[in-house]
């Protein structure tokens, strides 16, 4: 292997190695270091007790941008993402539940048992949701305008604003809602019911360290609708074989068109020559060169820990520092010997709400509580936990008969007050989660084979996300868009020439998208020159 690249990548997430595939494509030679023993970062596939593997991270699909779908045919090379029967089941502290999904009629006769008047409204409320997403959608592989970036950013701007301009005056609003008010104010506008908009709400807290009450926590909410599974909007579907399915298949796609991809090859150091970053030095001692160095590291692991503090300016420095990265999330996978028999809903045979994404999170009230007791002591005795049992849909994953679920569960500090620390509460907190769960369904603890406990300091350690969190950074406001991660660099090149930023930290931020990877490889390319072979299908 040659140590000089046209491109070398820190990082093999899904996000570096769409970039890789892009640049590759376009006949550059590229490397790309992983630093674990797979790649796919927070988008893999691994066993975890003996007979039972599952998505490690992140585990259920719809940001998956189409384009990138098609380009790296992801389909010919064997990924097959299903939809599930219904999307959500909410057990309820009445002993109730609502489901959510399978139609809008089988929906709204569900909400019916909460509210006519929310039922009623509910086709008004996805159309005003699905017209705003469809800006998202629109914005998603599209470069922000930079600041700073002269005329070209001005048309950009002028450009992308249009789309936001043309729309009426209603939807023109919903969107300010969207982008300003906190997910309670913005629910209440709609509807009545608790179970309702706890339903709603949810998505506004997931991976979101903030109250349904906190200002801007209802775009994380539209940040959730603006994906689609096999063309339904808004949908989240399962990847067979997990989210490493994707990855692994992705990485089929970059090896195929020449890149190269080293795995345990850790990057301690990005070197930098007058203001230029040139190539990188592995932990192993290693040194490789290239005209574009590429970070799929989030920015608080690439601007606080791969770069020589003497290579960037105290200004950038003191930007970096107050970039806001934690999540405030804990998962776990756990191996059953059998289905939760719901107390609101009982049966251990397999049935439509053991297929949906099941949500502990009754009330907005519920979900605030869960915020500010995490706030104070860490957690909440009342924690927020979505279950999904995969092996309902994936026979792939489990032994017979038996199961595995996913437990991602939010408003878990990031950092514990009074200086405690995870490693010493990880288990406590992952007992709760399961007593949680037993509560509404009284099988679950006995049914536990084993289970993987991810803290927020297991999930940087593992995964190398700063804080724990599963966007790179907060998804807020400030950091949105043009503003991600630092206003001025929301064009996915970094503060030194040569240096290019392609994960979740750039815009349009989290999930599994593949947008920032494609977009930053498109903006590399017209730096070098090849911008009219670029992204352009074969
Ligand atoms: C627990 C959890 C649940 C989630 N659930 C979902 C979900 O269900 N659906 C969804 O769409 N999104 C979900 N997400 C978010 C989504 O997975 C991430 O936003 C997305 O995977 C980020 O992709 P990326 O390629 O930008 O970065 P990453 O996936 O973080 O990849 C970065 C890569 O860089 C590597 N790396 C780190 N440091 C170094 C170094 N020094 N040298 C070399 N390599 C290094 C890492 O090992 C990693 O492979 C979840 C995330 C987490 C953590």
């Amino acid at each position: 292997m040659s140590s000089r690249y046209d491109a070398v990548i820190i990082g093999g997430g899904h996000n570096g190695l769409v970039c890789a595939f892009y640049l590759a494509r376009a006949g550059l030679k590229v490397r790309v270091l992983e630093r674990r023993a797979i790649v796919g970062g927070a988008a893999v596939t691994e066993a975890f007790h003996p007979g039972f593997r599952n998505s490690t991270a992140s585990y259920t699909v719809s940001l998956l941008n189409p384009k990138v779908i098609a380009d790296m045919r992801l389909a010919a090379r064997g990924l097959r993402v299903v939809e599930r029967p219904i999307a959500n089941f909410l057990p309820q502290l009445d002993g109730g539940y609502l489901k959510l999904g399978g139609g809008l009629e089988r929906t709204q006769s569900q909400f019916r048992k909460f509210s006519d008047h929310d039922a009623d409204v509910l086709p008004a409320y996805y159309e005003a949701l699905e017209t705003v997403a469809d800006v998202l959608r629109d914005l998603a592989l599209k470069t922000p305008p930079n600041a700073g970036g002269g005329l070209r950013a001005l048309l950009a701007a002028a450009t992308q604003g249009r789309r936001l301009a043309s729309m009426p005056l209603e939807r023109q609003r919903d969107t300010l809602d969207l982008f300003t008010k906190s997910a309670r104010a913005f629910l209440d506008g709609w509807f009545e019911s608790e179970a309702v908009k706890a339903a709603f709400g949810f998505d506004a807290v997931v991976g979101n360290y903030a109250s349904p009450d906190t200002p801007g926590s209802a775009y994380v909410l539209l940040h959730h609708v603006f994906g689609e599974v096999n063309g339904k909007k808004g949908a989240w579907g399962h990847a067979i074989g997990g989210m490493g399915a994707i990855t692994q298949a992705m990485a089929a796609a970059c090896l195929e068109v020449g890149v190269e991809i080293d795995v345990e090859a850790p990057v301690a150091r990005v070197l930098v020559d007058r203001a230029t970053a040139v190539g990188v030095r592995l932990e192993s001692g290693a040194e490789v060169f290239g005209a574009a160095i590429v970070a799929n590291v989030g920015p608080r692991i690439l601007y606080q820990r791969l770069i020589d503090p003497a290579d960037l300016t105290p200004e950038f420095l003191k930007r970096v520092a107050a970039f806001k990265a934690g999540s405030g999330t804990f998962r776990m996978n756990v191996a059953l010997s059998e289905l939760p028999d719901f107390i609101c809903l009982p049966g251990k045979a397999l049935a439509e709400h053991h297929q949906s994404g099941i949500i502990i999170a009754p009330s907005l009230d519920y979900m605030d509580r869960a915020f500010t007791d995490a706030r104070q002591f860490g957690w909440s005795r009342a924690p927020i936990v979505e279950m999904l049992i995969p092996s309902t849909v994936d026979d792939s994953l489990a032994p017979p008969g038996a199961h595995v679920a996913s437990l991602f569960c939010q408003q878990f500090a990031p950092v514990l007050p009074d200086g405690r620390i995870w490693d010493d509460e990880r288990e406590a907190a992952a007992d709760l989660i399961i007593e949680t769960v037993n509560a509404v369904a009284p099988n679950f603890r006995a049914s536990v084979l084993g289970r993987m406990i991810l803290s927020p300091l297991d999930l940087e350690r593992t995964f190398g996300l700063a804080g724990g969190d599963i966007f790179h950074g907060a998804m807020t406001l400030d950091q949105l868009w043009a503003a991600r991660p630092i206003l001025g660099h929301g064009d996915y090149r970094g503060p030194l020439k040569g240096l290019y930023m392609c994960g979740a930290g750039t815009h349009p931020g989290g999930g599994v998208t593949g947008a920032p990877g494609h977009n930053a490889a498109r903006e590399i390319l017209a730096d070098r020159g090849v911008i009219g072979r670029v992204l352009r299908r074969r």
